[in-house]
């Protein structure tokens, strides 16, 4: 539990606007550190957009501030924010088909370390891969590999440098529920070492086992935060998923 922890991730009214379509809307949130944060809402709701404007990659917000532990982030380069603490993965399994295991996490340690000596990135690649349990045969090709070995190497890509903050985009979209609880346990293990977690989810059980808190976006604008019990049974929060009138 976060308790009264300070914030370690701060969004301070983010907007983001493509032409006529305002994406993100004065959207703030504030992850603690130590916590699971889930961030949920309905398919273009604007969750991915807010990760992007997050971590720079690859939109800056028109308005609005974020801030990672205290400092001002929202116009750095996606390398500065990487290297200060804070990764992400991405909604579709970004993995080298022809590259072995390790080579995908090693294109991650280059990215996250630079200037870092050699047999310290093969460290933290080792590391990386021993904490997503896909250590023992790192040599394999990743065209191999299940969606949830995916999930994995995607997650170990982003670990490798150590990062403070970790923001995971849908890392359970496609899992049967026997893989859902897989990545649960994952998921858990990495937040007990000590990583600050942020987490979009439709599969909401992953948020009601995994999260402290979670916000809900709808149009872009956060409707909800609080506990996941609180939040998901918030009249305007089931609205949105399942339309008006669903809530009386
Ligand atoms: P979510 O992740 O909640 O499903 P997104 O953040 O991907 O939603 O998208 C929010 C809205 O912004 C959608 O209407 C989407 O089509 C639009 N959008 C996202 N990225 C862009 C972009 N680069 N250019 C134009 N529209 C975009
Ligand atoms: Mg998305």
């Amino acid at each position: 539990m976060s308790g009264g922890a300070p914030a370690i991730l701060t969004a301070d009214e983010v907007s983001k606007s493509f032409g006529s379509l305002t994406a993100v809307d004065r959207a703030s949130l504030s992850v603690k550190r130590g916590e699971v944060f889930g961030l949920a809402g309905p398919n273009g709701a604007g969750k991915s957009t807010l990760f992007n404007l997050l971590t720079g990659i690859p939109i800056r917000p028109d308005t609005g501030r974020v801030l990672l532990d205290g400092v001002e982030i929202q116009h750095r380069s996606p390398r500065w924010i990487a290297k200060a603490g804070l990764k992400r993965t991405f909604q579709t399994e970004a993995v080298f088909e022809s590259l072995s295991v390790l080579d995908n996490v090693r294109i991650g340690s280059a990215y996250g370390s630079p200037g870092r000596p050699s047999r310290w990135k093969a460290a933290r690649c080792r590391e990386a891969l021993d904490a997503v349990e896909l250590g023992g045969d790192p040599d394999r090709p990743a065209a191999g590999l299940s969606l949830l070995d995916r999930k994995r190497l995607m997650i170990a890509s982003a670990l490798v440098s150590r990062p403070t903050v970790l923001l995971l985009d849908e890392p359970a979209a496609g899992l049967d529920p026997a893989d859902q609880d897989a990545l649960i346990r994952l998921l858990s293990g990495i937040h007990a070492s000590g990583v600050t977690m942020v987490i979009i989810e439709h599969v909401l059980s992953v948020l009601e086992a995994l999260a402290d808190r979670m916000a809900v976006l709808d149009s872009g604008r956060v409707i909800a935060t609080g506990g996941p019990a609180e939040v998901l049974s918030d009249p305007r929060v089931v609205e949105a998923y399942l339309g008006p009138g669903a809530a009386q």
